[in-house]
């Protein structure tokens, strides 16, 4: 089987564009691909965050994951920090990344422009060094990306080819190793159209966990009123009718699009069942819609998060079945790179 990672920060509460841009989509990958999906919380110290926070958010992504269909009899769902390797990875590879490489991602730019320089951390910058480790360690196949992760990506790629090149081979070989490349170059995995989730409150910006308005997003565990209150509130514009890919009126697009994948119907169904509704009669079945997906993932969430055993022993597994793929890598990377092993 071929393999695929992802996974998600635990900083914020996971909203409808986490959950319909990746975790939806992964229910399905589960069952044709060896899947692994793990909370990266080391990712999540890359900018000022709140100590007495992390554990917990770490455990709630993970009873999301669970809560949303994941199934650890079929994936590896554990805690990037977990699995040592990880970091281990990273500072080998960071050897080998030029710095110029990383002043020309965009995340960096725009995160640090935000952040000010006093909080702008070097693991900020060095932060799709640890992204290239995660995916690399597994040999991944496939890395589901959405549109604002291609950059990070397509370095990913670029860095194994150059390990490879440096340190594989002959060369590695001639260290007693088994030769051949070190690492598998990953290919992305575009998700289905019509998964980058808008922002309820501005059509032209994406759905983000770490916007400050909370009604720019619907959380998965919102409960039915502030759902309700949210889309009444969301932004819409006066023109008659309810259209699809119409440019000037990107709220309408996302909201029927919004509503497309959470009924599971196609989009020729939603755009024939909507075009003579207005606002007043397409809110509340959104709302509807929205209220009826949801509730299932929130009653399952709550289980989970009462079975704190449950959720250790899942979390646990993971790691083990993750460390042992990690484990291989690292040593096969320490091995080319001419280190003394014990
Ligand atoms: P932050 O604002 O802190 O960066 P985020 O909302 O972008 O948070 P991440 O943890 O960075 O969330 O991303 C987790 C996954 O969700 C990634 O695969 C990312 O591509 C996807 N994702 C994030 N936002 C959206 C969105 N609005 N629509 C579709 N997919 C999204
Ligand atoms: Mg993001």
């Amino acid at each position: 089987k071929k393999r695929i990672v992802s996974g998600v920060q635990p900083t914020g509460s996971i909203h409808l564009g986490n959950y319909l841009g990746a975790i939806k989509n992964w229910i399905a990958l589960q069952n044709s691909y060896e899947t692994l999906f793990f909370i990266v919380d080391l990712h999540a110290i890359t900018l000022p965050y709140d100590t007495q926070q992390l554990s917990k958010a770490t455990r709630e992504t993970a009873a999301i994951y669970l809560a949303c269909g994941i199934d650890n009899s079929k994936a590896s769902v554990f805690v990037q920090s977990h699995v040592r390797a990880h970091v281990e990875l990273m500072w080998l590879l960071s050897s080998a990344t030029p710095i110029g490489w990383l002043n020309k991602m965009i995340q960096f730019k725009e995160k640090s422009h935000k952040a000010g320089d006093e909080n702008v951390g070097v693991a900020l910058l060095t932060y799709p060094v640890l992204m290239a480790s995660d995916i690399l360690l597994y040999q991944s196949d496939f890395v589901p990306v959405g549109e604002d992760q291609k950059q990070h990506l397509e370095l990913t790629r670029e860095l194994a080819e150059r390990v490879n090149y440096l340190y594989g081979g002959r060369k590695w070989k001639k260290l007693g190793g088994r030769g051949g490349a070190i690492f598998k170059v990953p290919e992305p995995l575009i998700p289905p159209a019509g998964a980058r989730v808008m922002s309820l409150t501005d059509g032209l910006s994406k759905m983000s966990k770490s916007a400050p308005s909370d009604q720019s997003r619907i959380n998965l565990l919102d409960p039915k009123d502030v759902i309700a209150n949210k889309i009444k509130r969301c932004k819409t514009d006066s023109s008659a009718g309810l259209e699809f890919d119409n440019l000037a009126r990107p709220e309408c697009n996302n909201l029927l699009s919004i509503y497309q994948l959470i009924s599971g119907k196609t989009k020729g169904e939603v755009a024939e069942e909507c075009q003579n509704m207005n606002w007043g009669t397409f809110k509340p079945l959104l709302t509807d819609a929205l209220i009826e997906h949801l509730h299932p993932i929130q009653v399952r969430y709550e289980e989970i998060m009462s079975d704190s055993a449950y959720l250790d022993k899942v979390l646990a597994d993971g790691a083990a079945k993750a460390a042992d793929i990690a484990d291989a890598t690292l040593n096969n990377v320490y091995q080319a790179m001419g280190f003394l092993r014990r």
